[in-house]
């Protein structure tokens, strides 16, 4: 039903049926918005009939109706997409009121101060969300908040933090007179009486808020497409602001930033739920609630457990308390942090609520690099000074220079700042500067309030709700425990605890990595670590694919196979030549006049690379590692800046010029397409040659002490068959030379990667010689939508924008072009040698979606960088589980 009628219309029609209290309503379905937009903002003709019916019936429930002086039916007009997109479209409440009708609510609640606080809202989001009576750019605060807080101002002088409670009847009048007025002067249009032409307004509006800026800047971020649309449930009001027996809150079933089973929420005595969410007050923990109404607690309590039974995950709902009865508004299943994802799943499992399978399935891959993020350094931490405590909303560590607005945090982050968005409140407009903000802090807000929720999703570490801090948007300053931090000064956020010190604190690593990769902590010391494992012990069971990894020395292997790497799947053996003094070999091999000469300098290098090579065998115990032949253009190289060159021309005793015509002769209009790849070991075979010996002497070394070698020979940017078979030739006959040497019996491969269109074309020729392919698909991307890789930030976002393409293709593969290259390569090449070995190793192999597509077109293993190896696993046993999924395609 989610297509249809958006996840919030679905699950209201869901918990109606199984019981649950939810008040009458109706909701109008996504197709309506695909037409609307499909057909200049009109609707559908039998659209306005059907609301009217469903109106009726609403009615015909309650006893009210719509408009009527006497008991006047008031409705909620809530935005609901497939996915679920938190505050990004609007959402209309207490619609229905006017001059009249409130005198009418007034009467029948018996409550004058809650009927006009109803309006002055109503007027207050209807001027907002359908009017655009918005704050300007130069504007901090929203015009009808200015209008609350110069009225406060006049009736409580001298005070500060009044809070909007404390205003009585007349004043709300006066509050009503005054929005009505701003609403006039801004928009030069009478705020609305007629209730129908109110409910039409809100529709359009609710349509019209899938297209605003921020939504799209969501969808684009979490690659939700624009033809979904979104769904607009139209709901008879329930009132949480009638006095003190009523409320509102938002809940979850477990506790969605650290996985706890306890109930999670917070709530607000005397207020409808957007006063909850938009964090203008801060709202009381749930847990206290049983104090204040004991039934309305349990009733809760008995939802909680009704609602995690039914939907068998963890629930995100809202709820409205009136006078002592419970009501729920929404349910979804609740966004969680990565650590809760993870401890959710191994929880719910073990409770038999869901099946291990299902458990591997609810961990979304990339969020695991949230149980991977780094926590502050504990010395650190003991030896600063913690200057406020606020709720502790997003996990991590986060450190940078603080902004207090949105627009100018993108600005430093441009600049490669890192930056902390600091806000007294956030709404959705921050959503760019949350983006692109290592962490966020608000002063005000509770763990629920927007900052919070966008933060957990976006992975980002999050502090919300510090009430010590006091900011000051105009000084562009806040001040807290008696310092004044100005914009852009240093601060560090933990959003594990809820605490903000002064200045740049040192971080450190995760405990799952304490745990594998430093090995400083105690395996059963860590929770976190305990629930990471059984996630992936459950992966190794579901998977097919294999995870190999892309390291360039030892520690990075190694690293790599603690986080459950099968082998090396890309050693790129230039990277070895940037280290210490090797680099001047390597120059000295690039300046060499003749054959003699080259070889002299690759005699230098010989050791070294044997030596890293034995480093890698060794740390890899028997696991395969594939090896790259020299790759990149040679003038990379070489010093490209002045001094850079004279010192070199000194040290290697040749004049400067020889060095500057030499960089001069080899720099390319375009470097990628030019001199590399096996063009270099087939114009200088020396290189190749040298490259070989290297690997089989470090073989031989590592396997006269025991340990297995599997050496794959990788030649890159191959096209033409004849470049893989001269190097072929030049390898196996340095393996013949060598195993004649030392009498050691040598067990290796010599494959290709293909990663330029030709060799995918004409891959049945080429798997004659190849044993593997791998694909590079940083560079068959390149070539193929023949965008260069280095470049491409210039042009890419705007193409996202534009949706020319849904996601960057350098980092989540384009699956209909270079996919149908892949697919061509792959069957190309088993025709000839069906059981050619196929890997990826570009940077796809990290990325979830390209890890599940590499599952499907049949790989054997995704090669990725050490720490995304965890993530890998993870997506491709989720693949591996789709498979079994009934109606799944068999390929
Ligand atoms: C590739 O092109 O995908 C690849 C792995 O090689 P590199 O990134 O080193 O060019
Ligand atoms: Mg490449």
């Amino acid at each position: 039903m989610k297509p249809l009628l958006g996840g919030k219309g679905a699950n209201l029609a869901e918990m109606t049926r199984i019981g649950l209290p939810v008040p009458p309503g109706f909701t109008i379905t996504t197709e309506v918005c695909t037409y609307y937009y499909e057909h200049e903002k009109s609707y559908p003709k039998e659209m306005w009939p059907q609301v009217k019916t469903a109106v009726a019936a609403t009615e015909k429930i309650l006893g009210k109706r719509f408009g009527d002086a006497e008991k006047p039916l008031l409705v909620a007009v809530r935005s609901g997409a497939r996915d679920s997109m938190p505050g990004m479209m609007d959402t209309i409440l207490n619609l229905g009121l006017n001059d009249d009708t409130v005198l009418a609510l007034e009467k029948f609640s018996g409550n004058p101060r809650f009927a006009w606080d109803c309006y002055r809202r109503f007027i207050q989001m209807y001027g907002d969300v359908v009017m655009g009576v918005q704050k300007n750019p130069n504007e901090d605060h929203e015009p009808f908040e200015v209008v609350i807080s110069s009225l406060k101002s006049e009736l409580f002088p001298g005070q500060e933090h009044v809070e909007d409670t404390k205003i009585d009847v007349n004043g709300l009048k006066e509050l009503v007179v005054r929005f009505k007025a701003l609403v006039k002067e801004r928009t030069g249009k009478e705020f609305p009486s007629d209730p129908w032409e109110q409910l039409k307004g809100a529709i359009g509006a609710v349509f019209g808020s899938w297209m605003n800026d921020r939504a799209v800047v969501y969808r684009r971020k979490y690659n939700i497409p624009t033809e979904w649309g979104t769904a607009v449930t139209v709901q008879s009001m329930v009132f949480g602001n009638t006095g003190e027996k009523s409320g509102s809150g938002v809940a979850f079933t477990r506790n969605p930033a650290s996985g706890e089973k306890v109930f999670y929420g917070e709530f607000l005595i005397n207020a409808q739920g957007e006063d909850v969410v938009a964090g203008v007050r801060t709202p009381n923990p749930v847990a206290e609630l049983a104090k204040i109404m004991p039934p309305a607690a349990a009733e809760l309590e008995r939802i909680r457990k009704i609602l995690e039974n039914h939907f068998r995950d963890v629930q995100d709902f809202e709820f409205t308390i009136e006078e002592g009865k419970v009501f729920m508004l929404q349910t979804r299943n609740g966004k969680r942090t990565g650590l809760a994802a993870v401890r959710f799943a191994v929880e719910m499992q073990k409770e038999g609520l869901i099946s291990w399978e299902e458990a591997v399935q609810r961990v979304p891959a990339e969020q695991l690099d949230q149980v991977l993020a780094p926590v502050f350094d504990r010395a650190a931490v003991k030896s600063a000074k913690c200057i406020a405590k606020g709720l502790p909303a997003g996990p991590g560590a986060a450190t940078g220079r603080i902004y207090f607005n949105a627009d100018r945090a993108v600005e430093a982050a441009k600049r490669g700042e890192k930056v902390l968005l600091v806000r007294v409140e956030t709404s959705p407009e921050d959503l760019r500067g949350m983006i692109a903000a290592e962490g966020i802090l608000t002063a005000r807000g509770g763990v629920s309030s927007h900052a919070a929720l966008v933060a957990r999703q976006m992975g980002k570490v999050c502090v919300c709700g510090v009430s010590a801090l006091n900011v000051d948007y105009h000084a562009k300053q806040m001040v807290v425990s008696g310092m004044t931090i100005k914009e852009g000064d240093f601060l560090s956020i933990d959003g594990t605890v809820g605490e903000v010190y002064p200045g740049e604190l040192k971080t450190a690593p995760s405990e799952v990595i304490q745990v594998l990769i430093n090995r400083t902590l105690d395996p059963k010391e860590s929770r976190t670590y305990q629930y990471y494992s059984q996630i992936m012990k459950w992966c190794e069971k579901a998977t097919r694919l294999a995870v190999r990894t892309n390291a360039d020395s030892p520690s990075q292997a190694a690293n790599a196979i603690a986080f459950g790497a099968t082998g090396v799947g890309l050693c790129r053996t230039e990277h070895m030549f940037f280290e210490g003094n090797r680099i001047d070999a390597m120059r000295e091999m690039i300046l060499a006049d003749n054959v003699e000469a080259r070889k002299a300098a690759l005699a230098k290098l010989l050791p070294y690379q044997k030596a890293d090579f034995i480093g890698i065998f060794t740390a890899l115990k028997g696991l395969p590692a594939t090896i790259r032949f020299l790759d990149p253009p040679l003038h990379e190289f070489l010093p490209h800046e002045g001094g850079a060159q004279a010192e070199l021309a000194k040290k290697l005793n040749v004049p400067v010029k020889k060095i500057s015509d030499r960089v001069h002769q080899l720099a390319e209009f375009n470097p990628m397409l030019g001199l590399r790849g096996c063009r270099l070991g087939i114009v200088y075979s020396e290189i190749s040659e040298m490259q070989a010996r290297a690997v089989f002497e470090a073989a031989v070394e590592v396997q006269k002490k025991g340990i297995k070698v599997h050496p794959e020979i990788m030649i890159p940017l191959v096209g033409f068959p004849k470049e893989l078979q001269l190097q072929i030739e030049i390898v196996n006959r340095v393996a013949a030379e060598i195993t004649k040497e030392t009498k050691v019996k040598l067990n290796y491969m010599v494959g290709t990667m293909i990663e330029i269109p030709r060799a995918a074309l004409v891959a049945d020729e080429i798997a004659k010689d190849a044993q593997f392919f791998s694909f590079g698909t940083n560079d068959l991307t390149q070539t193929t939508l023949g965008m260069s890789r280095d470049d491409s930030g210039s042009f890419l976002p705007k193409y996202q924008e534009l949706e020319i393409v849904k996601q960057n293709p350098f980092a989540a593969i384009d699956q209909k072009g270079v996919g149908k290259l892949m697919e061509m390569a792959i069957a190309l090449g088993r025709q000839t040698r069906p059981d050619i070995k196929l890997g990826i190793c570009g940077e796809h192999g990290g990325e979830p979606s390209s890890v599940k597509f590499c599952h499907r077109i049949g790989l054997a293993y995704v090669s990725c960088s050490p720490f995304r190896v965890p993530i890998a696993r993870l997506a491709a046993a989720q693949a591996a589980l789709e498979d079994k999924k009934p109606g799944a395609k068999k390929k």
